[in-house]
């Protein structure tokens, strides 16, 4: 089988992610306030800051689970303007991985795999099994494809996740907090996986405050507080010389 699903398709210019000037209320309250940010195909871009800042409205926004009311997001060249159609096609194209995992526990690891590729692709049964069985292994859990979901640990469940993401050969991968949950050695396996998909050419964006992976992964890291990009720069940069009061507040708090 030829899985080469994380190369970049398009060499044309053509962002992965195009947002402008999104804006987004709840209610009165203003989450996300003229957030701009363009990803071309294959970089890694890691945001962090406050809870509260805006972050998981932000990411959701980019698969379409949730609306906005202001601006402009385009995937792969594709607007999201909520309609249902141009959704499913959208979110054919983005994965995303949440801090709970959310896997199906009535079924095994192997089906929870083979659900969505099967009812949302259109995938064969046996493709579904072929694709999943790959993705398993890349994550190193071939062993445990029979297995239900709570037989195995937190972090195992975080890398069936993704697994089961990729099983749908997305070509961006959006991480919400993937290891936020997870004790440190946990942690470090799901981080395992991220930097081997990165090493790929995946495009991902990821919410996290793992700056060690930021550090080494990241082709940019953003921060965000109070519904607003901060700031924005090369990990070097970020680290070693924040531009910005609040960020260098933050980074104390957090390494
Ligand atoms: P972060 O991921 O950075 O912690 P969120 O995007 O989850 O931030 O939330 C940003 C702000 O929006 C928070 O103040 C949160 O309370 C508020 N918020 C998030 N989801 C909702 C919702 N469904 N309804 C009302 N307020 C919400
Ligand atoms: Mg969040």
């Amino acid at each position: 089988m030829t899985c080469n699903t994380h190369a970049p398709k398009r060499t044309d210019g053509v962002p992965a992610i195009d947002v402008r000037a999104l804006q987004k209320h709840y209610g009165s309250f203003q989450v996300l306030k003229d957030v701009t940010l363009s990803i071309a195909p294959g970089r890694r871009v890691v945001i962090c800051g406050p809870s509260g800042s805006g972050k998981s409205t932000l990411i959701r926004c980019m698969n379409g689970l949730e609306r906005f009311d202001g601006g402009e997001l385009h995937i792969n060249g594709l607007a999201i303007n909520g309609k249902a159609r141009r959704l499913d096609l959208i979110r054919r194209d983005v994965g995303m991985v949440f801090q709970h995992f959310n896997l199906f526990p009535h079924v095994s690891i192997l089906e929870n795999l083979m659900i969505a590729p099967m009812k949302v692709r259109g995938k064969s049964k046996a493709e579904a099994e072929s694709l999943a069985r790959f993705y398993l292994e890349r994550v190193k859990l071939s062993a445990h494809a029979d297995k239900r979901p709570l037989a195995i640990s937190g972090g195992q469940q975080q890398r069936v996740a993704i697994a089961r993401a990729l099983c749908m050969e997305p070509r961006i991968m959006l991480f919400d907090e993937p290891t936020s949950a997870l004790d440190p050695e946990m942690t470090r396996e799901v981080l395992d996986v991220m930097v081997g998909l990165a090493g790929d050419g995946m495009t991902m964006v990821c919410v996290t405050h793992e700056m060690g992976f930021a550090r080494s992964v990241a082709d940019e890291v953003i921060f965000m507080d109070a519904g607003r990009i901060v700031e924005r720069n090369v990990p070097d940069v970020f680290f070693q010389a924040p531009a910005h009061d609040r960020t260098r507040a933050f980074l104390q708090q957090i390494i």
